[in-house]
């Protein structure tokens, strides 16, 4: 497990009169310090690492939020921003020193602007939220990651989250227009709005994906778009993963970009089927979910090409939906993967890199060979299409050595993805997880020069520190303390 820092003692020391400043500034249910209530807040998504923070606060405005801060900055007190903690990297796993801001009272919609396809929410809107606010009038909000019935629009923005359908729409970056955003000291800043370009620095790609590490984002304006007329899901199986993913980069590599294009390995594929009686073909080795959309003559003319294309491939059986609830019931199955998976082992440990999707049928097959050597069972379930991985590397959790082993595959998998031309996450980002191997992806030059954003934001480090860069060496941060 990684060593978390040591928590400032001055702080710990002063915690009764911290909590008490904090209770000057929101409603009485608005701060946790009791130890039982403040329990459910010890960890997040990566759920192995734990840790009760000091306090928990549950702002309700931008202007409590912008109080919370300049009120802890002044203290010289760590903040965590959290969402609904199902971050999967450790992205909201607190600090014993640290006051978590947890954004779920944060959670109305406050303006839909149909004429301009833009929603304006607050940052603990759920993200399935947003599209159902809109869908009455035939809109959605693309960004669609699994864990989109809990996970909010401001943990979206800090992850970059992406999912099944950014393939064709593109992740949470692509689709936002404007954030409003409380520094460190408390200052609201306005970046972008409804309009579609900015002038100057691209501060909304700063802020995205930036982990809670540059200012807290309260309010969030996304870009919402009118729904197809209509989608229709497949399902093509293989005799070996190998295959598979060499049928995916020939669909990549013809041109067609279908709306999705998932990859489920055979434990994935037995873990699910059982969990969604989607149809699923148990017989197979590896199998590809491809949605296309457009009117019916579209969908047939892309299916029709696509099933060409795998028909190259050997398939054991090709399947494509006739009705709405057939495609909802294959994608019932990806969707609950994560936990269908829980259901074979209770421990594992979900990875997140990105590859050239050219470099699929190679990657696999060593992780094959990685899961054989370390004699840990992975399952591979993930978005083929953008190349975006996710191999679930199972583990028993009543056994420390078995657990350091599978950090170690992780870790190996990711050098991996690096070697080929890859990176680190595609939608899941750092956290705690990867911080320590952001020196297999940038120079020592590229953190620096990272690092001094996070000062030129947070001079002190107060704003979810030790999660993204390597603990050591903190030549900014030593700088900046
Ligand atoms: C079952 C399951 C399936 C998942 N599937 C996907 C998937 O398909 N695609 C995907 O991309 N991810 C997926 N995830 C990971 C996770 O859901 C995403 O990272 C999500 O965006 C996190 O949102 P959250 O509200 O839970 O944020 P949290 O986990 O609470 O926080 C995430 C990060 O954002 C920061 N943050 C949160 N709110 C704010 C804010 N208002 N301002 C500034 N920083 C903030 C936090 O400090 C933290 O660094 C999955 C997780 C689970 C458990």
């Amino acid at each position: 497990m990684i060593a978390q820092p040591e928590p400032k003692q001055d702080v710990l020391a002063r915690r009764e009169a911290i909590v008490a400043g904090l209770r000057a500034l929101l409603p009485e249910t608005g701060v946790i310090a009791e130890p039982l209530r403040l329990k459910p807040y010890e960890t997040d998504g990566l759920s192995a690492y734990r840790q009760v923070p000091l306090a928990v606060v549950l702002p309700e405005t931008t202007e409590q939020v912008a109080a919370v801060l300049a009120y802890l900055h002044q203290q010289g007190v760590r903040i965590v921003p959290r969402g609904a903690g199902t971050s999967l990297s450790g992205g909201a796993l607190p600090m014993a020193d640290a006051v978590v801001v947890g954004m779920m009272r944060m959670n109305r919609i406050l303006d839909i602007d149909y004429a301009n396809r833009a929603a304006l929410v607050q940052a603990g809107v759920t993200n399935i939220g947003i599209t159902t606010a809109v869908s009455a009038e035939g809109f959605f909000y693309a960004p669609d990651p699994s864990s989109q019935l809990a996970c909010m629009i401001g943990g979206n923005v800090g992850m970059n989250s992406g999912g099944a359908h950014c393939l064709r729409y593109g992740v949470t970056a692509n689709n936002l227009l404007g954030v409003k955003l409380v520094t460190v000291a408390g200052e609201v800043v306005q970046i972008g709005g409804e309009h579609l370009d900015a002038v100057g620095y691209d501060w909304l790609g700063l802020i995205t994906g930036s982990e809670g590490q540059l200012g807290i984002v309260t309010e969030v304006t996304v870009r919402i778009l009118r729904g197809p007329e209509g989608a229709r899901a497949m399902l093509a199986a293989f005799k070996s993963n190998e295959i598979a993913g060499q049928c995916v980069d020939a669909i990549i590599g013809s041109g067609i970009i279908p709306v999705a294009l998932e990859f489920m390995d055979r434990p994935a594929i037995h873990a699910c089927e059982a969990f969604a009686h989607a149809g699923y073909p148990l017989d197979a080795e590896a199998m590809l979910i491809i949605e296309v959309e457009g009117s019916v003559a579209e969908q047939d003319f892309l299916l029709d090409r696509i099933k060409d294309i795998c028909a190259k491939f050997d398939p054991i059986s090709l399947k494509v939906s006739q009705s709405a609830e057939e495609s909802a019931a294959i994608w019932k199955g990806r969707k609950g993967a994560f936990g269908a998976v829980g259901r074979i082992s209770p421990d594992y440990l979900c990875m997140d890199g990105t590859i050239p999707t050219s470099r699929l049928p190679d990657v696999l097959a060593r992780i094959g060979e990685m899961s054989e050597s370390y004699g840990l069972q992975v399952a591979n379930i993930f978005h083929a299409g953008d190349g975006n991985l996710h191999p679930l590397i199972m583990f028993d959790a009543n056994d420390p050595s078995s657990f350091a082993k599978a950090e170690k595959f992780g870790a190996d998998i990711l050098r991996l993805c690096v070697e080929v031309g890859g990176c680190l996450t595609g939608e899941h980002g750092v956290g705690v997880e990867k911080r320590d191997l952001m020196g297999v992806q940038f120079t020592e030059t590229e953190l620096e020069q990272q690092r001094r954003i996070k000062s030129a934001f947070d001079p002190g480090w107060l704003l979810n520190p030790n999660k993204v860069f390597p603990l050591q060496p903190q030549p900014a941060l030593a700088k900046a303390a």
